[in-house]
């Protein structure tokens, strides 16, 4: 096995050697900084709750494993997980709905939860005020890790198999040499290694910089403090850090609560965003104790001021105490909440878990492992890649300021389209005057603006027909929303629309090797001459769905993609070096031009019409056909011309070098005027998709299915071998999947839901609502779900949301968009 060294024994690093271990993977070293039996980190002083329930699927099952694990991890007839349970209460009416959303999830993900009365909360916790309370959640599967008992029993099992720990040894460099690493230098020497993985939690970041890589985490500190003994709570627990209550979150005023013992612990998020720089901590010390652990800092009792006045109302037992001690713990934030695994862009055999709580600590080292020794992890690992973030996103400005407002917002109801507040304005694309002129309503999306729809449309909501007039919707799917969408799906589906899509990720793949690095990887057929665009899948080697694109062939050896975000750029960048490395002349380039170009998508039936009376190029089918390009010259300005279109209707995207893009965007505009163009945003371009039978990257195709169950077995090429993915699929047919992606009809013709919503068939939950919108020509809203292949055509299911239970009809699949661009509902 490759000799592999984790930096940092913390919760993670110690998981991480264990899941190797487990894996067949032997010869592994733990440098850590601290000593092995206390050794500073977040861990040392964490708590340990466990909630297992989020938007997230990935972060759920992440913590449903790490349960398994901690009750599997036995020593004296004690597990390391007190299963006392998890109760969420709700103090206002929008918590107790958002509870009930909640429960949704936790159907979604398999886990048991249930929302409960005042009463029902009282009794489960008796020292509650239930004067305050609306409900609660009830999830009798969470509880405490105990994670610093956990680590040092996963030290010894580690050992016994062969692992070498090195404490109080702090890692100094990392030696690389071709783009690998090959070892760490450290306080005691040099270790070679094959693989190096950090761990190091709120060290993360001067760790990446050992290696040039721009870790976005954010140490903050977090205020956790405990009282002196509540005389309520006298002789209830045997044990001084026992637990027998439920473990409690009172998210509506930023707080959790724990017993430890007859002593309460109360954990604050409510107060001011204090972020730390690690490398000001100074050096680990050779014996740790409370008052010397790097990741406790001095208690600030006048930020606890308000957590202790409002935990007294909530829990008025805690009148008979006091505040008996504190400390300002540090733990990592990261842009979007979510964790930062797996490999880094830039280097080889460099891998991260970092940004990770306790309660996904099992679950992303087993993901890990798995991805380190399989190739691939369980658990779609999209939303966690370390490479998921943009340039932009990695400066240390966006990083501190994106993550003090997590902080801020860890507790907050957050709607799924809600965009972040700041930093804002930071990526415009050359049609942004344009956009304000017209009203354009932003939301953000790595660090784009983007227009979600226009106000000057309004005055269309008059003229359109009844039938595309959209039903009036709850007050939840009404948020980031406006039924001018509706109005501008009409005018794209009647006359013409013009929608910016900048942001939509091109890449260039360029060289006597582009050919062949496209062939190998993708689904489609690349080879074919310059003018033609393929609609091609890339998959893994188990056959799952990593990404889907556009790969059009501008010159023989130079190709225009049209892919999914910075991970497909990663990708390609890695496999480009390792052809590069073979020396054979098949060299390739892959340069990621998103923000040097712009794009328009000019789609409707008189998008001709439009683009004829600006240019003298032969647009017509014959000329250029169905998924082909053609280097055009529009309004005097050269552009890449693509028939193709995501709307279900005839058109073309329009790309351009930046600095022509307001020209660009000023004549389709000028032009269309006679043809009725609108601008159209991003909702209105969300909806046709779906209506058009387009599933999009991310929420319908993910790693965890293949080609057959998401429906597009038609990107196989006929007759291809070889390429990544293709030998897993063999043996495998539409036929005999056992789940496929199905498309819903909600029966009502109006309940709109918004996503990850669980979908139940007689009773059962058999999936959840992978993505939903409205389909304005059909005027019913859809969904998209994966179901057991039984429940085909025809199957009448429920979709739950906010606790309502939703009709919804299995329906046929429409045409493809990019089977025909004709394709209709
Ligand atoms: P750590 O435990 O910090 O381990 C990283 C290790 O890397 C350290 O031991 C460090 O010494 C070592 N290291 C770093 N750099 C180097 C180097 N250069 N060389 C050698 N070694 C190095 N999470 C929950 O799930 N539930 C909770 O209730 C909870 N409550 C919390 C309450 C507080 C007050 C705080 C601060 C955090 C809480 N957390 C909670 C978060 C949780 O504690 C952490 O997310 C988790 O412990 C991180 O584990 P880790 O292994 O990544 O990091």
């Amino acid at each position: 096995p490759p000799r592999v060294v984790i930096i940092g024994a913390g919760i993670v690093g110690v998981n991480v050697a264990d899941e190797l271990i487990k894996r067949g993977w032997t010869n592994i070293t733990v440098v850590e900084q601290g000593p092995l039996d206390m050794p500073g980190g977040s861990t040392s002083h964490a708590p340990g709750l466990v909630f297992q329930t989020t938007p997230s699927k990935t972060m759920s099952l992440f913590a449903k494993y790490t349960i398994e694990k901690l009750l599997s991890i036995v020593e004296d007839g004690q597990s390391c997980f007190n299963q006392v349970g998890g109760l969420e209460i709700a103090t206002t009416p929008e918590r107790l709905e958002e509870l009930k959303r909640k429960r949704g999830f936790a159907s979604s993900w398999g886990i048991d939860a249930r929302v409960i009365t005042p009463d029902e909360c009282v009794k489960l916790y008796p020292h509650l005020n239930k004067q305050l309370l609306y409900g609660g959640l009830h999830i009798p599967t969470d509880g405490l890790a105990l994670a610093a008992r956990s680590v040092q029993i996963l030290i010894e099992r580690t050992r016994k198999s062969g692992t070498r720990y090195l404490g109080n040894t702090a890692v100094t460099g990392i030696k690389q040499t071709g783009g690998r690493v090959t070892g760490v230098e450290t306080s005691n020497g040099v270790i070679e290694a094959d693989i190096v993985i950090a761990c190091a939690g709120l060290w993360s970041v001067e760790v990446g910089a050992m290696v040039g890589l721009s870790i976005p985490l954010q140490p903050m500190a977090h205020q956790y403090a405990k009282t002196t003994p509540v005389p309520a709570s006298a002789g209830r627990n045997p044990l001084p850090n026992g637990a027998n209550l439920p473990i409690l979150r009172h998210q509506d005023q930023d707080l959790y609560y724990r017993e430890h013992g007859d002593q309460y612990g109360i954990g604050f998020y409510g107060h001011r965003p204090m972020p730390v720089v690690a490398a000001s901590l100074g050096p680990t010390a050779k014996k740790v104790t409370e008052h010397n652990m790097p990741s406790r800092l001095e208690f600030t009792p006048k930020d606890f001021e308000p957590a202790w006045k409002l935990s007294q109302e909530i829990l008025p037992v805690l009148k008979e105490s006091e505040i008996a001690d504190g400390f300002n713990g540090i733990m990592s934030f990261t842009p979007d909440g979510g964790p930062l695994v797996g490999q880094a862009p830039n280097l080889d055999n460099f891998y991260v878990a970092e940004g990770v709580w306790v309660t996904h600590s099992g679950g992303v080292a087993r993901a890990l492992a798995q991805l380190l020794v399989n190739g691939k992890s369980e658990i779609d690992l999209t939303d966690c890649e370390l490479s998921r973030f943009e340039d932009i996103q990695l400066t240390p400005s966006y990083v501190n300021e994106t993550c003090s407002q997590q902080f801020v917002e860890v507790y907050d109801i957050i709607h799924p389209l809600q965009p972040k507040e700041s930093p804002r304005n930071v990526r415009v694309t050359p049609f942004h005057a344009r956009h304000k002129e017209l009203g354009a309503v932003f939301l953000e999306t790595g660090g784009w603006e983007r227009p979600h729809w226009y106000e000057s449309n309004a005055k269309l909501l008059d003229e359109m027909p009844a039938k595309f007039k959209p039903a009036e919707r709850d007050p939840w799917a009404a948020k980031f929303y406006s039924p001018i969408v509706a109005a501008e799906a009409w005018r794209t589906r009647t006359a013409a629309a013009m929608f910016d899509t900048t942001a939509f990720r091109r890449l260039e793949i360029a060289g006597p090797g582009a050919v062949d690095l496209l062939d190998g990887l993708t689904t489609g057929n690349v080879s074919r001459k310059p003018g033609v665009a393929t609609y091609s899948l890339l998959l893994d080697q188990e056959g799952g769905v990593r990404s889907e694109m556009t790969i059009s062939r501008v010159l023989d050896d130079l190709f225009l993609l049209g892919v999914n975000g910075p991970t497909d750029f990663t990708f390609f960048s890695r496999e480009a070096r390792k052809q590069n490395k073979l020396g054979d002349g098949k060299f390739v380039q892959v340069r990621d031009i998103t923000g040097g170009t712009c794009g328009i998508g000019l789609w409707g039936p008189n998008a001709h019409k439009i683009l004829s009376a600006v240019s003298a190029d032969d647009f017509s089918d014959s000329a250029l056909p169905h998924l082909h390009l053609k280097l055009a010259h529009i309004a005097g300005l050269p552009a890449k011309v693509i028939r193709m279109s995501y709307v279900g209707q005839p058109g073309w995207e329009i790309v351009t070098s930046a600095e022509n893009g307001l020209k660009l965007w000023d004549s389709l505009w000028k032009a269309g005027q006679a043809h009725g163009v609108i601008a159209g945003g991003r909702s209105a371009l969300a909806s046709m998709r779906l209506e058009a039978g387009f599933p999009s990257f991310g929420s319908d195709l993910t790693p965890e299915h293949d080609p057959y169950e998401s429906g597009l077995e038609f990107l196989l090429h006929p007759g291809k071998e070889g390429y990544l993915g293709h030998a897993a699929l063999q043996g495998r047919s539409k036929d005999a999947v056992s789940k496929r992606l199905r498309r819903l009809v909600i029966n009502d013709g109006r309940s709109v839901v918004l996503g990850k919503e669980p979908v139940f068939h007689k009773g059962t939950a058999v999936g959840y609502v992978t993505s939903s919108g409205v389909g304005y020509e059909i005027g019913k809203p859809l969904a998209y779900t994966y179901l057991p292949i039984s429940l085909g055509e025809g199957t009448v299911v429920e979709i739950e949301y906010f606790g309502r239970r939703i009709s919804a009809t299995v329906v046929p699949e429409p045409v493809h968009p990019m089977k025909s661009d004709e394709g209709r509902v």
